[in-house]
């Protein structure tokens, strides 16, 4: 999966740019509790989700399981 495209048409790079200016990491709170310093960069690295954010539309596609599994859309709201 290089790339794809978003509901809104735009391109979404899933590869290409390092590091890639539209993927986000993150990892829960819980699990980052787990850990102590020194961190090592790369174990933390291992242990992160990514989601993509389009740029033009700002939906969030979330890869809860990876990038072999698909993902989750998400789109903001006004409130
Ligand atoms: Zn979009």
């Amino acid at each position: 999966m290089g790339k794809f495209l978003c509901k809104c048409k735009n391109e979404i790079k899933v590869s290409g740019a390092i590091p890639n200016p539209i993927e986000w990491l993150f990892i829960s709170d819980t699990e980052y509790d787990g850990y102590t310093n020194p961190i090592e960069p790369d174990e933390l690295y291992s242990k992160m989700n990514s989601f993509l954010k389009c740029d033009l539309c700002g939906r969030l596609w979330v890869f809860w399981g990876g990038y072999d599994n698909k993902p989750t859309l998400y789109m903001p709201e006004s409130y």
